[in-house]
């Protein structure tokens, strides 16, 4: 019996952890936290039967607590109630599906009560890796990433570990705007920048993928999970989605791990690592697949990809500048209230502007975030 909490169990990962978990009669659901979807909420619950749920708000959570009151259960809300989530005491494994920072507390609290984390909110490795790698060595907590590329190179490493790697190949399908000049970006609308060519996610993770700042978000999440510096990990842009990323060893083989793009695979093999289990899905095929392509990146258009270089490069809060201006920026975006390439723009003018700190504790993590939302508020409000 493995016993799983979801933070995020309403979005596009957590459903499809939901389906694994459904697939395997030894996972067992314990806990559930979401933000607003609680009328998904309510049929997961009944459904998987956890003993406590958790919702962003307290109106929400009297209301699915009355909707639930024939069920013997606990609903909590706020971030006490996604602690209260992440630690619960019988759980064996929490699933981090939630976006962005607010996933750092309760997966930190996670990794203290000793849980193995399926970590698929990069937000959380990009902003306090240096404070979560650490955690997990000393917890002796496995920390097995979701995130399809990391899924691929951790599978990569297998029985490869003692053996120096030269670099890491982190495929990157380009997004929906490949190939296009800045002058083209000027005005793409929202629907344009969620119309992803392989991939069905959440919307924040796709406007990511639409300016390439989830690839920069994921090469500072391979630095963290890998421990290989960021000029070893090379980007590389493979439009059909196939190669889900490779490593290269010394002597110059390269070892790649390939299949359809489906989160469900990366889910499964993080939550029966090291066990490989058969999924229901559509499996690659090669004789229908015709070509896989590569190019470089273009770094001048997709600039994002090279600020979160340099942020990693420079270290510090700088990630967390990075990504909280992303956040903000990309929350503006859905809102209609800045255009596409103002995202980037955004980020690069609070990494000039936002003070500097070395190795930021949590609170300081959270005071960087504050400070740089607080700068995009007082320049960019309209
Ligand atoms: P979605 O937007 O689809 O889902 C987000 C989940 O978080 C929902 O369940 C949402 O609840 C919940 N949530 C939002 N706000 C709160 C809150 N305040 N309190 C509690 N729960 C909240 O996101 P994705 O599943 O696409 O992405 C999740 C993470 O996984 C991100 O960090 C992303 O970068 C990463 N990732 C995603 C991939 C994908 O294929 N989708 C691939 C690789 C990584 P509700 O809907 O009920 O409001």
């Amino acid at each position: 019996m493995k016993n799983i909490a979801i933070l995020g169990s309403t979005g596009s990962i957590g459903t499809q952890t939901l389906d694994i978990v459904s697939l395997h009669e030894e996972f067992h659901v314990v806990a559930l936290a979401a933000g607003k979807n609680i009328e998904l909420l309510e049929k997961q619950v009944r459904k998987y039967k956890p003993m406590l749920v958790s919702v962003w708000e307290e109106k929400d959570a009297k209301k699915l607590s009355e909707n639930l009151r024939d069920l013997d259960i606990t609903v909590e809300y706020g971030m006490e109630g996604l602690l209260k989530v992440a630690t619960i005491k019988e759980s064996d494994i929490l699933v981090t599906a939630i976006v962005g920072m607010l996933g750092i507390r309760p997966t930190i609290a996670a990794m203290e009560a000793g849980k193995d984390i399926a970590l698929a909110n990069k937000e959380t490795l990009v902003t306090a890796g240096h404070i979560i790698m650490p955690l997990a060595k000393e917890k002796g907590v496995s920390i097995l990433p979701v995130d399809s590329e990391h899924s691929a190179i951790f599978q990569c490493l297998e029985k490869h570990t003692e053996n120096p790697v030269k670099h890491i190949w982190l495929t990157a399908s380009g997004g929906p705007f490949r190939g296009r000049t800045k002058e083209q970006l000027k005005d793409v609308t929202i629907e344009d920048a969620l119309n992803h060519p392989n991939w069905s996610m959440g919307k924040k993770i796709t406007v990511d993928s639409a300016t390439m700042v989830n690839k920069g978000l994921e090469v500072m999440e391979a630095k963290w999970l890998f421990g290989v510096d960021v000029d070893r990990i090379k980007v590389l842009v493979h439009p059909q989605s196939v190669l889900h990323s490779a490593v290269e060893y010394m002597d110059g083989a390269v070892i790649g791990q390939m299949g359809t793009p489906d989160m469900h695979l990366p889910i499964q093999y993080a939550l029966c690592y090291p066990k490989r289990e058969a999924l229901p899905y559509e499996s690659l095929d090669f004789y229908t697949l015709g070509q896989m392509t590569f190019e470089k990146p273009d770094e001048d258009t997709f600039r994002g990809l090279y600020l979160a270089k340099e942020a990693l490069k420079k270290g510090g809060n700088m990630p967390t500048v990075f990504n909280a201006a992303n956040e903000m920026a990309v929350a503006m975006f859905l809102n209609r209230k800045i255009k596409f390439l103002e995202i980037v723009e955004i980020i690069e003018s609070c990494m000039q502007e936002v003070g500097f700190q070395q190795c930021p504790t949590v609170e300081q993590i959270l005071e960087t975030q504050k400070e740089t939302e607080g700068y995009i508020e007082s320049r960019w409000k309209r």
